[in-house]
């Protein structure tokens, strides 16, 4: 039956720590922290090094390359919205600047070390980082 209303997926709730990360998908931008410390980079933002424990961070942009790590291929949809698009694969991928990241993976089937790019898909009221097989977008 036409006219039917797609369904917009829960939008995320930033807090004073991830604010800076939502905020920069909408500008196709990938931001994480960097520990000002011990120098590691970290995902997901938090106040503190979960390596050294500092509070010292700077906030870098990642160029989006990287590694995945593992994945997983989602049946049953957590939010309504994503009912028509399963299954789809969430993966979790090893950035070049060394931090652990998820998103969706499009545009091919998953691999152990396959090299993906980070995309940046629109909803209505926020960007959801996604990734594509380097080279394909
Ligand atoms: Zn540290």
């Amino acid at each position: 039956m036409s006219g039917e209303k797609k369904i917009s997926p829960t939008p995320p709730e930033p807090d004073a720590d991830s604010t800076f990360f939502w905020d920069a998908l909408k500008e196709k931008k990938l931001l994480i922290q960097r520990c000002g410390d011990c120098g590691r980079s970290r995902f997901p933002p938090m106040p503190r090094c979960p390596y050294c424990a500092s509070a010292q961070y700077s906030v870098i942009e990642a160029g989006g390359g990287g590694t995945v790590y593992t994945w997983v291929v989602v049946h049953r949809a957590f939010d309504p919205a994503f009912t028509d698009e399963v299954p789809f694969t969430l993966a979790t991928v090893d950035l070049d600047e060394g931090a652990r990241i998820v998103g969706r993976l499009e545009g091919a089937s998953p691999q152990f070390g396959m090299r993906v790019q980070a995309t940046f898909f629109n909803h209505p009221s926020w960007t959801e980082l996604r990734f594509a097989p380097q080279g394909s977008k």
